[in-house]
């Protein structure tokens, strides 16, 4: 029998997107399709979304949503998947991105925008749509995390709650003085509800009141209950373990098939990996890199301090130095493009930067480099290195959250068992970045066996099949249970 879900999300794959979680908020829905489970996407109408999105028709107004009148409209992603969207033009309609205006600040009314999303998230999961009853709504990141506090705060029957944490580093905190006009209770202002360091913690709302909390790799979900990754809700995850676990993201296997993808020079697959030759040297020739043996490494990255950019940067002397190449995509810190460009400068022929965001560029360097370097501080799950392995470029990842569990370390039992694809190391520092680069220039040195890592890495599992299958066996259960608010 078929289950209704409602997904409830700032960010949906290819409308709007600032990172990872667009694309697995794109993708879930339709590998759950398989599992007999029907997803609505509930997104704000930011202007990018209305640009692209189709058959868009109204639905029914949404009266007094902060300041003004919205509707809801129902329309379908490009690949036909079913979204609700949130037409308010007076919090979705402007220039700039759905979290930051063009010059890189929070939108002042955050906190207004993302509980219109919440509060009519919970108001579709009490039936205000006529003909969609959903089972679970499923809200991801801290933009959804007023979901399960506006259903349990609500009062009567409700659909269960899952609350998704793709990054805890972003927690949404905003005034205590915003309470009344977020239509929260005043009794809600405690440790026990939506209060955080006093003032009110949309994620921790949402990690507080879910029926079950997931984040993106098993190795995450653990980290988070240590005071070092916790960012202050560590506490409350022990709590709640219980009902804590950890799903490791899948990648869209359609979009990213180095043998079909029009973004490369030339495709390729496991058995003809010779062919990968080809994409290396339009990269070169794109980058204006010198054509030669050398290994290439690529990033591509936001350009933040959880990445660990900054670690590349120091190693970078050292890379170079060892006969290895740096092509970079990035966008993010202005202070690191600068560095970055200054190194790009010193460095011609050996160092390429291309700054901004460019997700058909982002294709052509997973299929031309060698290897990519991934030695982010922290990284939920990480969809990169994974991107990587599906095009036989080699990840050089820290050994943390999704990362660890999604690469395997090219130590001697690993290759001897002939199973590794990558290189992990840690602590995450330059000097272990830096052994690492060695390792894998000297893996690079002996061909039979990096192809074997490549090959290894192409033939991973890493499409949604698997992963949606533990959502929905989730789901289920959750639906099973029934609810009725606390
Ligand atoms: P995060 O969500 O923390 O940024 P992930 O590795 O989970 O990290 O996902 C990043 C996604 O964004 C990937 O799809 C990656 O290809 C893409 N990406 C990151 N930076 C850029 C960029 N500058 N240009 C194009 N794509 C990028």
């Amino acid at each position: 029998m078929s289950l209704q879900v409602l997904s409830v999300a700032s960010e949906c794959f290819p409308l709007i997107k600032t990172g990872g979680l667009a694309d697995v908020v794109a993708a879930l829905p339709n590998a759950l399709r398989a599992h007999g489970i029907e997803t609505r996407t509930l997104l704000p109408a930011y202007r990018q979304v209305m640009a692209r999105a189709e058959q868009v028709e109204p639905l029914l107004r949404l009266p007094d949503l902060f300041g003004a009148d919205g509707q809801l409209l129902a329309a379908k992603n490009v690949d036909g998947a079913d979204l609700l969207l949130i037409d308010a033009p007076h919090l979705f309609d402007r220039p700039g991105g759905p979290y930051l205006d063009v010059s890189g600040l929070d939108w002042p009314d955050n906190a207004q925008r993302f509980a219109a999303l919440s509060i009519v998230a919970a108001r579709l999961g009490r039936g205000l749509l006529s003909g969609f009853q959903p089972e679970v709504v499923h809200a991801h990141d801290w933009q959804a995390g007023l979901v399960p506090a506006y259903l349990a705060l609500f009062g009567g029957r409700r659909p269960a709650t899952v609350m998704t944490v793709h990054n805890l580093a972003f927690q949404g905190q905003f005034p205590a003085r915003l309470l009344d006009e977020l239509h929260l209770p005043s009794s809600a202002l405690v440790p026990e509800g939506v209060e955080y360091y006093g003032q009110i913690g949309f994620l921790k709302a949402g990690l507080n009141y879910a029926d079950r909390i997931t984040t993106v790799s098993p190795s995450y979900a653990r980290e988070i209950r240590t005071p070092e990754g916790g960012m202050g809700l560590d506490g409350l995850l022990n709590a709640r373990a219980m009902r804590l676990s950890g799903i490791v993201n899948g990648i869209d296997m359609e979009v990213w098939n180095p043998e079909t993808d029009p973004l490369l020079a030339k495709n390729y697959g496991v058995g003809n990996l010779a062919d990968r030759a080809a994409n290396k040297a339009a990269l070169c020739e794109r980058l204006d890199l010198d054509q030669d043996d050398s290994p290439l490494f690529c990033v591509i990255t936001r350009l933040t301090w959880q990445k660990g950019v900054d670690l590349i940067l120091e190693t970078a002397p050292y890379l170079l130095e060892a006969g290895g190449q740096l092509a970079l995509l990035g966008a993010g810190d202005v202070q690191l493009e600068g560095a970055y460009a200054r190194l790009a400068e010193q460095y011609p022929g050996r160092v390429a930067c291309v700054f901004g965001y460019n997700e058909e560029f982002a294709h052509l360097l997973e299929a031309g480099a060698d290897a990519i370097l991934i030695p982010s501080r922290f990284e939920p799950c990480g969809l990169t290195q994974l991107y990587a392995l599906r095009y036989g470029c080699v990840p050089v990842v820290s050994r943390v959250g999704g990362l660890a569990d999604t690469v395997i370390d090219a130590n001697d039992a690993a290759q001897a068992a002939g199973v590794a694809t990558g290189v992990q190391f840690f602590p995450v520092t330059a000097e272990a970045l830096q052994d690492a680069i060695y390792r894998t220039i000297g893996l690079y040195r002996q061909p039979d066996l990096w192809a074997n890592m490549q090959r290894n890495g192409m033939s991973s599992d890493l499409g949604w099949p698997k992963r949606a299958e533990v959502y929905a066996a989730m789901f289920r259960s959750l639906a099973r249970e029934g609810r009725v608010a606390q």
